[in-house]
């Protein structure tokens, strides 16, 4: 918890423990709801275009109309006055931006239209994973359990959890998952594998988020002439990679040296991963929003 610790909740800027929802709340009972998470540098958040799209998106994938004034660009601007109140403009921190289909008896079917949405927004510092970055994680597979719309951020994270937990419990950073023998995406993160010189990384569909950090990376992948094959990766194919890495907000270019208890490739970052993993530290440090 930081200093001052100030959330804003459906309107209000008010201390972290005295926010308050109902417990009726959708999110709450049927985690009907989608969520966003932004980094944040030196008090700017990056690729905020990118996550507006994107949160409108899901919004729209599950019919959840915002109210009155409420957009995602004005919520990038609640989270920047939230930076401001954590006294959080220096150095790296994050946002947290929630939207629920709000609160009303319990009843499978929307509530009434009029019903309005849960607006939960929170700032929080952030530390990013330099030493693991430097060496590369360990990660392992295990099925993808998932439902059929994982390109909505929906707040049903529930398979995620348990194979993010199963990950721990053996000592990796990361679960990828496997459906119908291929690699979809990491609990958190999409990743990018290199087979025979060729970088490439699963399609966007229905059965992968679309990762912003995945985005950006294909286009800075592009800027210095890295060619991206956007073709998926089968788990027959797994033992021939020779590089790894996985993307995410908070985990950046995140090298994988080991996979299920293998050595991937030479057993150290690769060089497509050591370059990609400095465009993108020069991109977020030029603050490109
Ligand atoms: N895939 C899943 C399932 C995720 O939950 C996330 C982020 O939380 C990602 C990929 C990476 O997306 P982004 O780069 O937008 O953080």
């Amino acid at each position: 918890m930081n200093a001052k610790d100030i959330v804003y909740v459906n309107g209000s800027f008010v201390p972290r423990a005295e926010a308050r929802v109902s417990v009726e709340d959708r999110g709450f009972v049927f985690g009907d709801g989608v969520y966003e998470v932004l980094r944040v540098i030196n008090g700017r958040p990056f690729a905020t275009r990118f996550h507006n799209d994107r949160l409108r998106r899901s919004l729209e994938g599950i019919r959840i109309s915002l109210k009155g004034s409420d957009n995602p660009e004005r919520f990038v601007e609640i989270g920047k006055e939230l930076l401001r109140q954590n006294a959080l403009v220096d150095g790296e921190a994050t946002l947290y931006m929630q939207v629920t289909r709000g609160a009303s008896t319990r009843a499978h079917n929307f509530p009434a239209a009029e019903t309005e949405p849960t607006v939960y927004i929170s700032a929080a510092r952030f530390t990013p994973y330099k030493d693991l970055a430097e060496s590369g994680a360990v990660a392992i597979t295990l099925p993808d359990q998932r439902w059929g719309r994982c390109d909505l951020k929906t707040l049903n994270l529930l398979p995620n959890v348990l194979a993010s937990q199963i990950a721990k419990e053996k000592g990796a950073f990361e679960a990828m998952l496997i459906r119908d023998g291929i690699v979809t995406e990491g609990t958190r993160t999409n990743f990018f594998g290199v087979i025979d010189g060729v970088l490439r990384t699963h399609p966007l569909n229905n059965h992968i988020l679309p990762g912003i950090t995945r985005s950006v990376l294909r286009d800075l992948a592009h800027q210095v002439s890295i060619d991206l094959d956007e073709s998926p990766i089968k788990v027959d194919e797994i033992p021939r990679l020779s590089e790894l890495f996985l993307t995410g907000t908070t985990t950046d270019v995140m090298p994988v040296v080991t996979l299920d208890g293998k050595t991937v490739g030479k057993g150290r970052p690769g060089s497509l991963t050591r370059q990609l993993q400095k465009v993108l530290a020069e991109s977020l440090a030029s603050g490109s929003d």
